[in-house]
């Protein structure tokens, strides 16, 4: 089958094609009634009744011809609430948000507190397990330095202790780990990565980037068990959220995505997932094709071009402005990322590339521009994941090549306080500049990169529109000229997230013949009417997925 061929049956797929159950008897259909409804990010918002039929929606307006239509359907009061069309993630790590339920979280807690529930958790370990845990910000502690192996000598002399940072691109470990791994002293710094050293040159217990593979190579893998239960936890955690479908950024294995497969096969995505291979797994995923089963979809290749900002890893053009000499580290080679992006390109998937600096975005979008020259694929939506440190005239060759910056808006409040000390007065006009990215024509594409940030599609919007963080700060916002209004940040995380998975047809917006993904908050959110400040209050009462309630306020899911 040639790729256009492929390409245009995808498209064409009826959207009853991706519902969970294929009903054995004729559904007598679902009138979801008493809401507030936002059918699109550009709609005014209206009384009216949905009618569902066979995963997608048949009819929107008036309920007694909703019910005159479908006289047996079952009947769903909402009781005032607010309807919006499906929110979804552009960019998540469903089974690491899984994985963080057993992990010590460290979010918004300090070293001594983290040191504490290692000491707690140590004392319990069965020999042999790793203690894990996540998400630490030396950013926000008192003393902002990096973390180091002795801080955690005494709270565990004994049972490794693994702690990724917040952004996942550096870990801290402690000499029982070291050991494990095997790291001394000797131990080179690997291409892409950097072991932070004591003055003698010995691994101080931070590792960066592709240094972290030394020390995460030596943990014993989990077993498919157990990844299938982080992969459902998260995937709950998701539905939970209000979310209705996920874009899977890990670059998974063939063996998480089978695990997906499974699940889907069985019924048991509560919400849609479209997941991405890494570059292992290309070859196998290629000869492969594109998957699509029930909710599940695999068609896109993850590439991870550099770090992130945070960790000193994201590559820029120039020297951090707050550590001369360090340039920040190519995670993978500028040809690779062209060579990787040519092939998935000519086997009918998209690309997405993670590129935080301004050298790492450059290089993908040379890479897209070359591969895309060469290959010349039908339709094929590249995207830069993150996105978030552009040169000054990239953000047009986004418009101008056809890329869509994959964005977090949650990233610009977590990182405010300290970006501008990475990036200097000048370079930081180019950062999280979601604005700037829209005026010059591009697309943008909205996530949280959950678990890095919360999996909340409210606190996205929240954070895309008031450029604060909850609490509040900085007064007025962060460079609010890149801010946007409610409507684009309902956009954001619904239609714009449907065309970066090639559904547009199907989703994103609710009318006759599209799926049935409904999410229905206790109140409206995006009128501007509605103080900011309210948007992160607001709860979620239902997650609908292809017509079925995936999730339920004061329900389990
Ligand atoms: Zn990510």
């Amino acid at each position: 089958m040639s790729r256009k061929t492929l390409l245009a049956l995808l498209l064409a797929l009826p959207a009853g094609a991706f519902a969970a159950d294929p009903a054995p008897a004729p559904d007598p259909g679902t009138v979801f009634r008493g809401a507030l409804v936002y059918t699109a990010w550009d709609e005014t918002p209206r009384r009216a009744a949905i009618l569902v039929k066979g995963g997608t929606v048949a009819f929107v307006g008036n309920e007694a011809e909703a019910r005159a239509a479908a006289p047996s359907a079952k009947v769903v009061d909402l009781a005032g609430a607010v309807l919006v069309p499906g929110l979804t993630d552009a960019h998540g790590h469903l089974r690491s948000l899984g994985t963080l339920r057993r992990m010590i979280d460290c979010r918004g807690i300090s070293k001594d507190e983290i040191v504490l529930r290692v000491r707690a958790l140590t004392a319990s370990a069965a020999r042999g397990t790793w203690i894990r845990g996540r998400a630490w910000d030396q950013n926000r502690w008192s003393d902002t330095s990096f973390p180091t192996a002795a801080d955690l000598e005494a709270a565990a002399p004994k049972t490794p202790v693994v702690l990724a940072r917040v952004d996942g691109h550096a870990i801290w470990v402690n000499a029982a780990a070291l050991k494990a791994a095997g790291v001394t002293k000797a131990t080179p710094d690997p291409p892409g990565g950097r072991i932070e050293r004591l003055e003698d040159g010995s691994p101080a217990g931070v590792f960066v980037d592709n240094a972290m593979a030394l020390i995460l190579n030596a943990i014993p893998a989990p077993g498919p068990d157990e990844a299938r239960k982080d992969f459902v936890a998260g995937l709950e955690a998701c539905a939970k959220a209000g979310l209705t479908g996920v874009g899977e950024a890990s670059g998974s294995s063939l063996a998480d995505v089978a695990i997906l497969e499974k699940l889907a096969k069985e019924g048991k995505l509560p919400v849609r997932v479209y997941a991405t291979v890494g570059p292992k797994d290309l070859d196998a995923a290629l000869a492969r094709g594109p998957v699509s089963e029930g909710r599940l979809t695999v068609r896109a290749l993850k590439i991870v071009a550099d770090g992130a900002l945070g960790s000193r890893g994201a590559a820029l053009l120039a020297d951090y402005s707050d550590a001369p000499g360090n340039r920040g580290l190519d995670v993978t080679a500028p040809e690779e990322v062209e060579r990787l992006a040519a092939k998935a390109f000519r086997g009918g998937f998209q690309v997405w590339t993670h590129a935080i600096g301004d050298r790492a975005n450059r290089i993908t979008l040379d890479a897209y521009e070359k591969s895309l020259s060469s290959v010349h694929p039908v339709d094929p939506r590249p995207r830069i994941e993150h996105a978030q440190v552009l040169a000054p005239g990239d953000a047009a060759r986004f418009a101008k090549i056809g890329v869509i910056a994959s964005m977090q808006p949650t990233h610009a409040t977590s990182d405010w306080p300290w970006a501008e000390a990475r990036l200097g007065k000048d370079r930081v006009k180019g950062s999280y500049a979601w604005r700037t990215l829209l005026k010059a024509g591009a697309r943008l594409a909205g996530g949280s990169d959950f678990p890095v940030e919360s999996e909340e599609p409210l606190l996205g919007i929240y954070a895309a529109v008031t450029r604060q963080e909850t609490t509040g700060k900085p007064p007025g916002g962060w460079r609010m000229e890149e801010a946007l209004t409610r409507a684009e940040a309902l956009r954001l995380f619904t239609a714009d997230n449907a065309y970066a998975e090639f559904a547009e047809k199907r989703r994103g917006r609710i009318e006759p013949g599209f799926d049935a993904d409904f999410t229905v908050l206790d109140r409206d959110v995006f009128s501007a009417a509605t103080p900011a400040s309210e948007i992160p209050k607001a709860t979620v009462r239902m997650t609908v997925v292809g017509g079925e309630i995936v999730y339920r306020s004061g329900e389990r899911p």
